[in-house]
Formats: C-alpha cells, structure tokens, sequence
C-alpha cells in the first residue's frame, strides 16, 4: 500500500514537471499586450449584414396568440408601404406622413426592419440601424425616435516581437492587424527592405491606437512611436504632425529630386489619353520624358534599392528602383547603364545609375520616367514634396511633450525587447 502511494506521488511530481515545463517553452505570442493590464483584443468580426427579404426570425405561440417576427434589410427602392404591402399589412396612416419625428417616412439602404405581428396583426415596425432607432407601436399610434450616442473610444496598445524568420508572420503573432503592418512598413521602409534587409536577432515595437467607432470593432489605429531593431541598428519613430521622426528631430521620409537629368527639356508630359509618337493610337503616357544629348548621366532621384536592371520592352535598357516601401521610379530609354549598377544593390539619391538615350521605342534621346505609388502611375511634377527639413529646436520640444506621457512605456519596450 505505501509502496503504491509512493510510486503515485513520483508520478505526480513527474507530471507536474512536464506540465510546468510544456507550458514554460511553449511558443507564447508576445500579443494583445499592454503595460498596464493585459487586455483582449475583441477579433470578432461584426457578422456581415446579408441582404436577404422576408426572413422569420421567430415563430411562437405564446397564450394561444400566434407571435410572428419579420426582419428585413432595406433594398434599394424600397419602401415601408411595399414591403407591408407584399405582407398583406396596410400601412399606418402616421408612417406615411411626412413630419419631423417620423423617422420610418425614408429609410436608407440596409436599414433592418423588424415587423412584429400577433394574430396575423400589425403590434409593431421597428427600423435600426447604426445610428437610430425607430419604432411604430399600433397600439398608442405612436412613433418613437431614439437615436443612438456615438461611443467612439481609443485605446493604446503596446505591440512587440523579436523576428524569427518573417516579420510580416512575427507581427501577426504580435498582434498587429494587417493594416497596422503596412503603417509599421510604410515608416521604416526608407531605412529597411522587409524582404530583403531582415536578420535573425531583429526586433520590434509599437506604442499605437486604436479608434473604436462602430461597436467594438476598431477601424483606425494610429502608431504613436515605434522602434525597429535591424541588423544590431536601432531605429526610433516619433510622430509629429502626421509624419514620423527619430529623436534628434530628422524625418525618416526621405525626398525625392524633381528630375533624373540635370540640363533638359521636357518633351512629352505625362497624359493618360496621349497619341503615341510611334504608333500613332491612343496610347497613354504615364510618364514623363526629358529630352537631352545621348550620353547625358541620369541619376536616381532617390535612395533606394535597384529592383530591375536591363531591357524592358518599348522602355529599352531601363533600370527601376524601390524607394521605401511604397514608391518606385523607372527610367527608361538609356543608351548604358552605370558600370556599378546591378539588381539588388542599394543606391544613394544623385546617384548615377546610366546615361541618356533611345533604346527601346524613343523616337530621339530621352530618358522616360515613371513615378509609381503602390505601384500606381503617378504624374512626379504634380506630386508635391513638402520640403521636410530637420526639426527646429522649438518642435523638437513639442514633439518631446506630445510624447511625454508614454515615455516610460517606451523605455520598457526598449530595455525588454529591443536589446
Ligand atoms: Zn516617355
């Protein structure tokens, strides 16, 4: 009897340790996380409002009466007096009146209807929809309006991860949505390739917000600082005024130049309808050209990462480049390219990367060139770069007190995760 007793305790304490163990090296997320109070973060999705007609919703009897319950979302061109209509019900008096608190006279696309009947009798119309509230009651003859206060909330949240192989797949595991991602890249996209440039080792974190408006699923967030650990280099973006800067003040956007050419003269502006020089059809150019001597050097108009070089269609020997995380700049039409250019290799802005030419479909020398956002064309000469210098030492200040309050949390994430 002992004997067993033992041999049970050895094999609880044995258990124990596996358990403790399992739940010790168990691949925790580092998610939903804030510095206060671990919160959940609702991932529900609002179920998706179907577009359907005529759905029971319930069907009961309850003292010999006989409840039925209709929903309906409203289509478009549909009224109160068809629907009733198609439900043998004519339509209250009230409802067709016009008057200020007669909030079931117009309904809007997707509003829900909820009929209630008893004994095959109209009892109630009821309209929702993510601001009001309306009700009809046959009895008193009665429409009541109560429209809905708008609990719109923020929430800060602290994100963080070390990188294992992906980042996109660490910041998932983070906690971060999709969206929050592609703000998080579009930050530091100027400074770091996410394909390319991510090491084992690397880390992150962001202090962002979240804005509640309809319900409890978020449809805004805001990054307020993050920080980003690459190959042992520590980044840090602050906001100020909508834009993001390290604590010295510095922009992490960088600018572009206005032209690949020093000395030209602009022979074919960008034109969505133009009529090809070559083909003589409807064509557009969705870019723009400068006309200079063959030979002339073109320079990148930005710092980036040399995606493509070597000849590309009508374009000829072309070289395209990834500025960040959202642009990208072709130039087309070179007659050579630069000896030190090749496919993968970061470049500095002005710097040369081939001469001008007319390879390709060019009926003179010129260089071609194109300025896509997420790889929309766009017209470079109407884009407006602000000019964004350095902070001034007063805004530098500003941009310390907006942040004042969350320094600690920043502190915390640096010294815990981004060693
Ligand atoms: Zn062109």
């Amino acid at each position: 009897m002992l004997y067993t007793i033992r041999k049970f305790r050895v094999f609880m304490v044995v258990a124990a340790i596996l358990i403790i163990s399992t739940y010790l090296y168990i691949d925790k997320p580092y998610s939903n996380y804030d510095i206060n109070h671990i919160k959940e973060i609702d991932n529900k999705k609002i179920e998706e409002i179907k577009d359907y007609y005529f759905k029971n919703i319930n069907i009961s009897n309850d003292n010999n009466k006989y409840i039925k319950v209709k929903k309906i979302f409203i289509k478009k061109n549909q009224t109160l007096g068809l629907i009733l209509g198609k439900l043998n019900i004519s339509t209250p008096r009230l409802i067709l009146k016009k008057f200020k608190s007669n909030c079931l006279y117009k309904l809007n696309v997707k509003d829900e209807i909820i009929i209630k009947l008893i004994n095959k009798k109209l009892v109630s119309i009821k309209r929702k929809n993510k601001n009001i509230e309306c009700l009809y009651e046959s009895n008193n003859n009665k429409i009541t309006k109560i429209t809905k206060t708008k609990n719109n909330f923020k929430e800060q949240l602290v994100f963080f991860n070390n990188i294992s192989n992906s980042f996109y797949n660490s910041a998932i595991k983070s906690g971060l949505s999709p969206n929050e991602i592609m703000l998080f890249a579009d930050i530091f996209g100027w400074d770091i390739d996410f394909s390319l440039d991510i090491r084992k080792g690397d880390s992150f974190g962001v202090v962002l917000e979240r804005i509640y408006s309809n319900g409890k699923k978020y449809d805004k967030s805001t990054i307020k600082y993050a920080v980003f650990k690459n190959k042992n280099k520590i980044i840090e973006a602050f906001r100020y005024n909508n834009k993001y800067y390290n604590k010295k003040g510095t922009p992490l956007e960088k600018q572009f130049l206005k032209a690949p050419i020093d000395f030209y003269r602009i022979s074919s502006h960008f034109n969505r309808k133009r009529l090809h020089p070559i083909f003589k059809s409807v064509r557009p150019h969705l870019g723009t050209d400068y006309a200079a001597p063959k030979g002339t050097p073109v320079y990148s108009t930005g710092d980036g990462i040399i995606i493509h070089k070597g000849r590309k269609g009508g374009y000829g020997k072309a070289v395209i480049i990834k500025h960040g995380n959202i642009y990208t700049t072709l130039y087309g039409h070179l007659s050579k390219y630069h000896k030190r250019i090749r496919a993968g290799k970061r470049i500095k802005q002005k710097q040369i990367i081939g001469y001008v030419g007319s390879t390709g479909y060019a009926t003179g020398p010129h260089v071609h060139y194109e300025f896509r956002v997420r790889g929309v064309h766009k017209n470079s000469l109407k884009i407006k770069f602000k000019k964004r210098k350095k902070l001034s030492k007063k805004n530098i200040n500003k941009l310390k007190k907006i942040h004042q309050t969350n320094i600690n949390k920043y502190t915390w994430l640096r010294k815990n995760y981004i060693k």
